[in-house]
């Protein structure tokens, strides 16, 4: 019996613990082999202009073809193991070189990148975005880094200090999951972003009730009065974009405008669903 061991060992005495243990650790095994023979591939999701259809932005997103594993659940396991560190900077330098690409072609999509909370811990992280984007010739306003709550809040002032690191190569940060993690509005005004994202929970809530359209008008304005770009996440029905404009959130992702995609099959544009209550001037009228 584990419990009677004693020493240093896992005490795991329920069946049930035991199982996912194993489990666990197979998965671990995956994920290391995974990363190790470079089985991850990136596909990229627009981010567009609810105003004109344009595609702004294009956001780098994990997959791990042919496993039937989801980054929801891989990304944890990559995070856990450190295996975060290289494969993140793979998902830079491609992503990197992808909206480089763009840039050559003479589009204007720029290229978001997701960055763990782990990479922010990574003393070598700084050098690497300035390398590529040195390596690639990438325009350095056209990378958008994105960075979520998590650990922001462990040592604030760090940070702050990263982050303002990054900028100060040019590059755009993102705050993503908006909302979702230890949100505070008395650190919100701190922190060195450019752009808000707002997850996808408020933008889902806010058209079936009034008291969560309250907050989501909230959220926006204080992007806003902020000066930040404020990005709505997770936009999968017209009255969502019809809200979002009205509330003068110009720019969305979401499966109703555009689902990740090879990055071939990025368009420059969209076709916008056809909006039921507004006029194309409301729109600019709105969302000023
Ligand atoms: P995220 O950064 O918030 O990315 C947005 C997620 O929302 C993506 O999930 C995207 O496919 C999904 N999404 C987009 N539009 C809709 C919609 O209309 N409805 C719904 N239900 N979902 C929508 P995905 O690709 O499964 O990624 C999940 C998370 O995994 C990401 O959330 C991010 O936190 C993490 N992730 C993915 N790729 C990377 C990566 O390269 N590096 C790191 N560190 N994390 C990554
Ligand atoms: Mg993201
Ligand atoms: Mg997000
Ligand atoms: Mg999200």
């Amino acid at each position: 019996d584990a419990k009677r061991s004693g020493g240093r060992q896992v005490v795991l005495s329920h069946p049930d613990q035991l199982q996912a243990a194993v489990d666990r650790s197979a998965m671990d095994r995956r994920v290391r082999a995974a990363a190790a023979d470079d089985d991850f591939e990136l596909v990229y999701q627009p981010l567009v202009d609810m105003r004109d259809g344009r595609v702004v932005s294009a956001e780098a997103l994990l997959r791990w073809p042919g496993s039937g594993v989801t980054p929801t659940d891989f990304v944890p396991r990559l995070e856990e193991s450190g295996l975060i560190i290289g494969v993140g900077s793979q998902v830079l330098v491609r992503a990197v070189e992808q909206a480089a690409r763009w840039w050559a072609e003479g589009r204007s999509t720029g290229i978001s990148v997701n960055l763990s909370s782990i990479q922010l811990g990574d003393a070598e992280l700084v050098e690497r975005v300035r390398t590529v984007l040195a390596d690639t010739g990438l325009p350095p306003e056209r990378l958008t880094l994105e960075v979520t709550e998590g650990l922001l809040l462990r040592d604030l002032d760090a940070a702050v200090d990263l982050l303002a690191q990054l900028r100060r190569t040019g590059v755009h940060v993102a705050l993503d999951d908006f909302g979702t993690g230890y949100s505070s509005l008395a650190y919100l005004h701190r922190l060195p972003i450019d752009v808000l994202k707002v997850d996808q929970t408020f933008v889902r809530a806010a058209v079936t009730s009034e008291r969560d359209q309250v907050v989501l008008r909230a959220i926006v304005a204080l992007g806003r009065d902020l000066g930040l770009t404020v990005v709505a996440e997770g936009v999968q029905e017209t009255s969502q974009v019809e809200l979002l404009l009205s509330l003068g959130c110009t720019v969305a992702q979401g499966f109703l405008l555009a689902s990740p995609t090879r990055p071939e099959d990025v368009p420059v544009s969209v076709e916008l669903p056809r909006l039921l209550d507004l006029t194309g001037s409301d729109v600019a009228e709105l969302a000023g």
